[in-house]
């Protein structure tokens, strides 16, 4: 009698042949880490961008950029957020959870200098999850659509056998003379950030401190202390920082009504030494930046001082503020001065320079090896 895997179609046979006999060989992707991994599929997939001579950028900015023959450029990126990974349902509103699925890729979409148009939204939900939950998830997503002004125009349903999935994608567009890329700083300019920061990893750090006191608690059979909440409530600044990030399409309308094109910019969302390091590689440019100039929240400061952290490393490598950093020539520094939701935090080096920062007590150490952010792969 034949055996079953001689009914297998080739292929098949040959890709299990080749994971039995490969499985010891393979490197896994924590030796390479996130970024490494995306560059080695970049390099598979970049003899596709041939076959359409519109794209404009493919991989490596916030946004793919492509023409489509009218006087507007589109943007369009995506992003994916993982229960488990990117949230925990304990401590995250399911209605806070679909805005903020829409302003990290609204945030992306601002990194262009572009204004988001339409949004389709793909969710694999495990099957015992409310309705009313997933509901929930939709009117937060609805609500910061008609917040920023765009259409949800589309997406795809599936079960999931573990946690939720989010998976966004969004277009935009912006005139071709406005785009701003994260290659474009040039030495001598500013270097400028929006709103504050550190705020988002305070948020999280004091969730996760709630979060495992409530299990603790519960675990105990002990009744939920209101102590908690009332902390909670003091520190409900980070907290929504956190929970309820805003992309700063204002800072984007406020570029297009004075007519600012900054040199280059980059949405914070692995950190500002990680993302103003995308900077400096993608322009081919170092930069010195103060410690005393970071806009560091002020209630990360205080819950820093209270769980005996560090509010100026949550601002260099918490991530997830989704702030804009750019850069623009000194000689503009008049028209962004009145803006006092936008710090200048430094300059804009030569190369060989690397990635400086000075601290408060004036010494100056480059950032350059440390600024990895988070990384996906890399524990
Ligand atoms: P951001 O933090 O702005 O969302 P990422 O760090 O996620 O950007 O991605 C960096 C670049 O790599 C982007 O241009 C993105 O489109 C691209 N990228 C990320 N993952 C993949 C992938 N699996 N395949 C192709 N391109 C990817
Ligand atoms: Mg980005």
């Amino acid at each position: 009698m034949q055996r079953a895997s001689g009914l297998l179609p080739a292929a098949i046979r040959f890709q299990m042949n080749f994971n039995v006999r490969n499985s010891m060989a393979f490197n896994p992707i924590s030796e390479i880490g996130e970024f490494g991994l995306i560059e080695r599929l970049s390099a598979i997939a970049a003899p596709s961008l041939d076959n359409t001579p519109g794209v404009v950028v493919g991989i490596g900015d916030d946004c793919a950029v492509y023409r489509t023959g009218g006087p507007a450029v589109q943007v369009a990126t995506t992003d994916l957020l993982v229960e488990h990974v990117h949230f925990d349902l304990l401590t995250t509103p399911m209605h806070h959870l679909g805005s903020k699925a829409i302003s990290v890729n609204v945030s992306d979409i601002c990194a262009m200098n572009a204004l988001p148009e339409y949004a389709l939204i793909s969710i694999a939900v495990p099957g015992k999850m409310p309705v009313e939950m997933v509901e929930q998830l939709y009117a937060g997503m609805a609500h910061a659509a008609s917040r920023y002004g765009f259409a949800i125009a589309g997406g795809d349903t599936s079960s999931s056998p573990s946690g939720l999935v989010i998976s966004v994608t969004m277009t935009g567009q912006t005139a071709e003379s406005r785009l701003t890329f994260r290659k474009g700083a040039r030495p001598g300019e500013m270097i400028c950030v929006t709103g504050t920061l550190g705020g988002s990893a305070a948020g999280l750090k004091l969730l996760m401190r709630e979060r495992d006191l409530m299990l603790e608690t519960l675990r105990n059979n002990e009744p939920y202390s209101k102590e908690m909440m009332a902390e909670l409530q003091e520190y409900s600044r980070a907290i929504r920082c956190h929970l309820l990030p805003e992309a700063r399409l204002d800072l984007v309308q406020f570029f297009h009504e004075r007519g600012i094109v900054p040199t280059s910019m980059i949405d914070i969302s692995d950190g500002l030494a990680a993302d103003l390091r995308h900077i400096c590689e993608r322009s081919g440019v170092g930069a010195h930046i103060e410690e005393s100039r970071i806009p560091v929240l002020s209630e990360a400061r205080a819950i820093a001082d209270e769980l005996q952290d560090d509010a100026l490393s949550w601002a260099l490598s918490g991530g997830e503020d989704y702030e804009l950093l750019f850069t623009l020539p000194k000689e503009q520094y008049d028209v962004i001065s009145s803006n006092r939701e936008i710090s200048v935090i430094g300059e804009i080096l030569p190369e060989e320079e690397g990635l400086l920062l000075t601290d408060i007590f004036g010494m100056t150490i480059d950032i350059g090896e440390s600024a990895g952010g988070f990384d996906h792969f890399v524990p």
